[in-house]
């Protein structure tokens, strides 16, 4: 079943892998993990990873790159004319 947030976006173009991570820095301190309001970070192994289809569910918000304090995840905005595009609410 698609959850319902998924039905209220839309993605146009290959936004390319705008979040990566430098699991070196990764102090498994979970913030992101509760920051994310679609649930895309998980613990791996003692670092943070996120979900592997993250591009076609992920906000864009950067909740999780400005709440990270260990320089762990990096986050740039898709290029103009890919990306997110809520279509209501
Ligand atoms: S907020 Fe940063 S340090 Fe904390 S678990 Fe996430 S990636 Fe790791
Ligand atoms: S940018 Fe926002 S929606 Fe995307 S993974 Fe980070 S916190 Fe989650």
């Amino acid at each position: 079943m698609v959850a319902p947030f998924e039905q209220l976006i839309h993605r146009e173009g290959d936004s390319g892998d705008f979040i990566t991570t430098n699991p070196e820095n990764c102090v498994a301190c979970k913030k992101c993990m509760i920051v994310c309001p679609v649930n895309l970070w998980k613990l791996e192994n003692g670092k943070a990873v996120i979900r592997g289809e993250y591009k076609q569910i992920c906000l864009e918000c950067g909740s999780c790159w400005q709440i990270c304090d260990y320089n762990a995840i990096n986050f740039k905005y898709p290029k103009g004319g890919t990306g997110v595009i809520f279509r209501r609410g």
